[in-house]
């Protein structure tokens, strides 16, 4: 008698099991590259056609495969990297589950050639279906080069779930960035469609980060150093005054092996405590190394998170290795780090030079150093302390209450401290934030202007040349027209810079085109592919953001507490940030009834 259960066919498994491993053409990007980089190559090249739908392509210089391990790569379990499960436990290269060209095969139209040293001819095996239709001997330079054309040719369903192609594209630098960025001894190249998008000479961490994200990245790092018996810590954080509004360059690399962690990430967050506002995102490149026993890298099937046997003691690791960095450069800003032939990591204080505060443009409202020579409480607390003195309102009660507010006649408006402005009125007193309230303010003011034509642009008198990072040029041109909408004025002029010739109107004096278009990158970054009105949304609360700040005079506060009463989401900035508490005069009694 027939069961039921049926052992599936091996082309459908692997089609499954691919489906872990290749969601794109980036995972394959990643995989072959990190075989490249196990097959000891010192030259990595890799070429891209359509974003990668019809062609990856990586060719290295490494060791190269014979006949017989050309054929048999392609096999579910085939890797040369393991022998044993406790190997697992050692094992220090990149792959090793030896799933990814078995799955590449499976779902793509595959090519190797490939060459030994030793070898006198080379071998050509293709590969359809996981299935090989050709073998031949050729000839060949030693190193392989695998070509993955035509990915999901056999699963529709699969190639219809691809994005666009610049988002694809992203996908595929930062995988390229992530394994270019733990090998710097490596030459690494990228192009795409025969563009060169990447062309990275082998060197040191300092020069590799400086390759990717440009010239103006050297003097924005700090490195970091610092090891105990459990953990080693090195790698650059990126300066407080360099902090990004959006989530910039951000990664952890473990054993060599980039991973994605919300709780490292926390405690770098912290170790910047007071240094940046709550809303900016420190940058960091940082590396650890831990005994591999220690750690488990095979929790997730992409292989970007992984599990710290002691992660609570990496965790404090890493934040005192940052904080101390951040120490140093705090005590000696003058420091030069500029020095492109410095060793791999320079954590050397040579000169004592006269301690300036360091200059940090971010927040007006916010001066942490102030607060730090001081000694004093910083922001954080204040705020808490003022929660403490009152119970100020939730935040559903706040906006229904608010609808009251708006019908009291307002009495007066006092600057207090800080940010703080408070406004009475009849029978009610409203503590506001004023640059929140203002941003609010501001966002539905140009929402309305945009509505109705495009924002107006104020020349600038000193054209600013931008240049753009490979990931983000391609963002950039997909909203270019709305960005001029806006007010901006540009053009390009070649080698991914842009120049600036015209800003929003309206902007503080002293902005500069590179900030704003960082922040705008930063929230086309995070919006990515979603739809146009999200983008504009985005863009504007950016603008409206950065067109807050600066000092505010009293007759203007009197015409932004008006507007934000009448405005439609008073309570909230369109990040999300709360604009201001209040007090009835009910509440002061019961407070004052003892
Ligand atoms: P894994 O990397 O986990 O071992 P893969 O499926 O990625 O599994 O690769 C299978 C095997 O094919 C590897 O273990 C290695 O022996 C061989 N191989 C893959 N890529 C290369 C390369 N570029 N050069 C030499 N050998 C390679
Ligand atoms: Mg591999």
């Amino acid at each position: 008698m027939h069961g039921i259960i049926q052992l599936l066919p091996d082309h459908v498994a692997n089609q499954i099991a691919a489906g872990e491993v290749i969601q794109r053409p980036a995972s394959a990007v990643k995989e072959l590259m990190e075989n490249a980089v196990d097959a000891g190559a010192s030259r990595i090249q890799v070429v891209i056609k359509d974003a990668g739908r019809t062609l990856v392509q990586v060719s290295d210089n490494g060791c190269g495969m014979n006949e017989t391990d050309a054929r048999m790569c392609f096999e579910r379990h085939a890797t040369s990297k393991i022998r044993q499960a406790e190997d697992l436990y050692r094992i220090f290269t990149k792959g090793f589950r030896g799933e990814a060209l078995a799955s590449i095969a499976a779902v793509a139209q595959v090519e190797v050639i490939t060459r030994r040293a030793e070898d006198e001819v080379g071998t050509k095996i293709v590969i359809e279906a996981s299935k090989v239709t050709q073998q031949e001997p050729v000839a060949v330079s030693a190193g392989t080069t695998f070509s993955m054309k035509n990915l999901f040719y056999n699963i529709p369903a699969r190639r219809n779930f691809l994005k666009s192609d610049a988002v694809e594209l992203k996908h595929i630098i930062e995988e390229f960035q992530r394994v270019a960025l733990v090998h710097p001894g490596i030459e690494f190249s990228l192009s795409h469609n025969g563009d060169e998008i990447f062309q990275l000479p082998g060197g040191n961490l300092r020069q590799r980060i400086v390759q990717i994200y440009g010239k103006n990245f050297n003097e924005k790092l700090v490195p970091v150093e610092m090891e105990s018996d459990l953990v080693k810590v090195i790698g650059f954080i990126v300066k407080p005054e360099f902090a990004k509004r959006s989530r910039g360059e951000q990664y952890f690399f473990v054993n060599h092996r980039f991973i994605k962690s919300s709780y490292l990430h926390h405690a770098v967050q912290n170790a910047y405590l007071n240094l940046i506002s709550t809303d900016q995102h420190p940058g960091y490149f940082l590396y650890m190394e831990v005994d591999p026993a220690r750690l488990d890298v095979n929790i997730h099937p992409g292989k970007i998170e992984v599990k710290f046997e002691d992660e609570r003691s990496v965790y404090m690791m890493l934040q005192a290795a940052v904080r101390q960095s951040l120490g140093k450069f705090n005590i000696a800003p003058s420091i030069d780090f500029t020095d492109d032939h410095s060793i791999q990591i320079d954590t050397g204080i040579h000169k004592k030079g006269p301690v300036n505060a360091p200059r940090i443009h971010v927040d007006p409202e916010y001066n942490p150093f102030h607060a730090e020579a001081k000694k004093s409480a910083p922001v954080a607390v204040q705020d808490t302390l003022l929660d403490d003195l009152v119970d100020w309102k939730e935040q559903s009660v706040l906006e229904k209450e608010t609808e009251l507010i708006q019908t009291l006649p307002q009495t007066g408006i006092t600057r207090l401290f800080g940010p703080y402005w408070m406004v009475t009125f009849d029978t009610t007193c409203m503590i506001l934030h004023a640059r929140r309230a203002k941003e609010c303010v501001l966002f539905y003011r140009l929402q309305k202007q945009l509505a109705q034509h495009e924002l107006p642009s104020q020349q600038v008198l000193f054209p600013e040349n931008i240049v753009m990072a490979e990931t983000d040029a391609p963002v950039w041109e997909s909203s270019a027209d709305v960005i001029r909408s806006m007010g901006f004025d540009f053009a390009y002029i070649g080698d991914r810079t842009w120049e600036f010739t015209g800003l929003p109107a309206g902007l503080p004096e002293q902005t500069r085109a590179e900030e704003l278009v960082e922040d705008l990158i930063g929230a086309l970054r995070e919006t990515g592919e979603i739809d146009r009105h999200q983008v504009v949304e985005m863009l504007l609360s950016q603008l409206a953001y950065r067109m807050s700040l600066g000092a505010i005079k009293a007759d203007e506060m009197q015409v932004i507490v008006e507007e934000l009463l009448s405005s439609p989401t008073p309570t909230h900035t369109p990040a999300g940030l709360i604009t201001f508490v209040y007090l009835t005069k009910e509440e002061l009694e019961q407070k004052f009834d003892r």
